[in-house]
């Protein structure tokens, strides 16, 4: 099938065609340079920016695919989860386009498009299949029974997300907006082990083990305690360092708890994805981990990694293919949507 991906679930206005799994065209407009001087995405700004990009996005992924409307199959959007003023420019512009094509519609859930987009790089998931989600708003181990109808949390962060401890570190060292690609850049050249970043979660809480959860707002404060002493000490902060050694400890534990869950579940194959995994410290980590515990890391290019239109077509791909029933004309978004609805 031939289907039409659109998202708009935060800062990335996207469309997308998708044909089996082979990308016709993948077009994306950012709102991303509009808040970084405030520290954080501002929904007013990027639901504007949102109606402003829908329809240029729409038309150039149909113009790059060379294809009409008329010739997609059916239409997929991220219906949850995400900020509500931008999850509804993004369904009621796609409701609009399936009306007036006549075009079946799924709503679809954002984070599971993450992990089905690894599909136009690497093929068909094998069975027992564990997805790593990392980015600014999830960080969660998740069991792939079947990407369109089944899948189970395994465990999940109790606390901050990874993108969402290193944006929080970043403020403070004072990069704009999202801070996580600064400090992978500074971490390059930075020493891994020159501050002790704790893990969070190693032993698990008050003696309970929690073997696949995560947790990252310890981590944050840690850092935090750390530069306030060094600067009540007058001390200059070695950024690079710091940076070297958040990254260090976030991908360690990521990559431990992930390769721990695969041989649990007796999974070959780990599928990564969300806007974190375009770290360059927790892919070579990944990489490294996988290669020792014989499991295969598929991690997406980096642009597949961040909020895109591919991902949701990827995913209406394969709703399409497993005969699910779409979505009613009127489903409502969901800004909270849980990991285990993969459609509405
Ligand atoms: P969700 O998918 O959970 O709804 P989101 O869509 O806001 O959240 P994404 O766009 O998938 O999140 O990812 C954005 C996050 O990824 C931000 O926290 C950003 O700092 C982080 N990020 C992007 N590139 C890098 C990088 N190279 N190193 C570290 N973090 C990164
Ligand atoms: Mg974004
Ligand atoms: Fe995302």
């Amino acid at each position: 099938p031939t289907i039409l991906g659109i998202e708009s679930t935060c800062d990335e206005t996207a469309a997308a065609i998708v044909r089996g799994n082979t990308l016709l065209s993948n077009v994306v407009s950012s709102s991303m340079n509009e808040h970084a001087r405030y520290g954080g995405v501002i929904p007013e700004i990027a639901s504007r920016a949102h109606a402003e990009a829908f329809v240029p996005c729409v038309q150039q992924a149909l113009a790059d695919a060379g294809l009409e409307l008329s010739d997609v199959d059916a239409i997929a959007v991220s219906a949850g989860p995400g900020l509500a003023g931008c999850l509804a420019v993004g369904v009621s512009g796609a409701k609009a386009l399936a009306w007036a094509a006549h075009k079946p519609i799924y709503g679809i859930n954002h984070v599971i498009g993450h992990i089905a987009v690894t599909q136009l790089q690497f093929g068909a998931f094998p069975p027992d299949t564990l997805a790593l989600i990392v980015s600014g708003g999830h960080t969660s181990l998740l069991h792939v029974e079947d990407v369109a109808r089944h899948i189970d949390v395994v465990g999940t962060t109790l606390d901050d997300a990874a993108g969402e401890c290193f944006d929080k570190v970043a403020r403070l060292l004072g990069f704009p907006y999202p801070g996580g690609p600064h400090i992978d850049r500074h971490a390059q050249q930075g020493n891994p082990h020159a501050i002790r970043v704790p893990q969070g979660l190693t032993q698990g809480k008050a003696g309970r083990e929690h073997p696949y959860d995560f947790s990252f707002s310890g981590v944050k404060t840690a850092v935090a305690r750390w530069i306030e002493e060094q600067q009540a000490e007058g001390r200059a902060i070695p950024v690079d360092d710091v940076c070297a050694s958040l990254a260090d400890s976030v991908a360690s534990v990521l990559a431990r708890k992930a390769m721990h869950g695969c041989e649990q579940y007796g999974s070959k194959t780990l599928i990564v994805g969300g806007g974190f995994s375009a770290n360059s410290q927790l892919r070579a980590k990944l990489l490294e981990e996988g290669e020792r515990c014989g499991v295969e890391v598929r991690i997406p290019q980096i642009k597949l990694c961040t909020d895109n239109g591919a991902m949701v077509a990827m995913l209406g791909v394969n709703l399409v293919e497993a005969g699910v029933k779409p979505s009613d004309p009127d489903f409502p978004i969901d800004s909270a949507m849980p990991l285990t609805t993969i459609s509405v």
